[in-house]
């Protein structure tokens, strides 16, 4: 008697927002309830991972710059297994999958597989970042162009990468992913390759919507001396443009707001 093949679920891309629970969306939350088996990444906060069910295996895919992470293709070969085996399977990503997260790249992995797989969108760092110190990405006298860039280079990009440093100008908003470690020379290149100057504002907002969320404005020109004075560690988001003077305007109400809140209503 031929035995039928075991049925596949789709596989679910999850965001997991930038670090508090309460911003995962309600879909996100449903699908971590119903998981099997979640691999995740580093980023991903201890307070979200405490929303899995009691039987769910848990995988730590790790992924930061400069741990000891399981290469890409060796997750992608995990993820196709997993699911192959009949089981739920989440991928639970910090922020949203499809922004600076690899998404793209494991879902072509689960197509070349045939197995089928859902997106779920999330807060990327950028908005969570955005929201919680009090800088809108855009505004109608500062920037009418925002752009998200990584500043982390492959090691075969060369100078000529420095395009996009051209295309951008002083009155656009950019945020750069995965930049702080390489902060100081990406502050040096935009202002000698690009349209901005010294005195650019800026703002590193790191571990942004969690308890540890820390904010140095600062300018383009004194960063260097910033990075000295602050100790700022990772994850961390650099946001360039004059939207970042409108935090020390804006910040206050969110703290204001966030005193008034009943303790424990919200993750901060
Ligand atoms: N997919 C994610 C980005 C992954 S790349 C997203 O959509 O947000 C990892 C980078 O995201 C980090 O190096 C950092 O630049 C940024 N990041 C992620 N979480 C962050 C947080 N809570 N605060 C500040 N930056 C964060």
């Amino acid at each position: 008697m031929s035995t039928s093949p075991t049925p596949l679920h789709p596989v679910s891309l999850v965001g997991a927002g930038p670090g508090a629970a309460d911003l995962l969306t309600v879909r996100a939350l449903q699908r971590l309830q119903q998981a099997d088996v979640v691999l995740y990444d580093l980023l991903v906060s201890p307070e979200i991972l405490a929303l899995l069910p009691k039987n769910c295996e848990r995988i730590c895919v790790g992924k930061r710059s400069s741990r000891h992470t399981l290469p890409q293709a060796e997750i992608n070969r995990l993820i196709v297994a997993q699911a192959r085996l009949g089981r739920r399977v989440v991928r639970l990503k910090g922020g949203d999958p499809f922004i600076f997260g690899r998404g793209g790249e494991e879902m072509q992995e689960l197509a070349a597989a045939g197995i089928p797989c859902e997106v779920v969108p999330a807060v990327t760092a950028a908005m969570g970042a955005a929201a919680a110190s009090g800088i809108p990405l855009t505004h109608r006298d500062h920037a009418q162009m925002v752009s998200f860039v990584t500043g982390h280079r492959r090691m075969d990009d060369g100078a000529a990468k420095l395009d996009w440093i051209r295309l951008l100008n002083a009155e656009s908003t950019l945020v750069i992913y995965m930049g702080l470690g390489e902060a100081t020379r990406i502050a040096a290149e935009l202002m000698e390759h690009g349209e901005h100057a010294a005195d650019t504002p800026m703002a590193i907002v790191s571990s942004a919507t969690t308890p540890q969320q820390h904010i140095v404005h600062t300018t383009l020109g004194e960063l260097p001396q910033a990075l000295q004075d602050e100790r700022l560690v990772s994850p961390a988001l650099l946001i360039i443009g004059s939207v970042t003077t409108l935090h020390e305007e804006l910040y206050p109400l969110i703290v204001q707001a966030q005193a008034m809140r009943p303790a424990g209503s919200t993750s901060e």
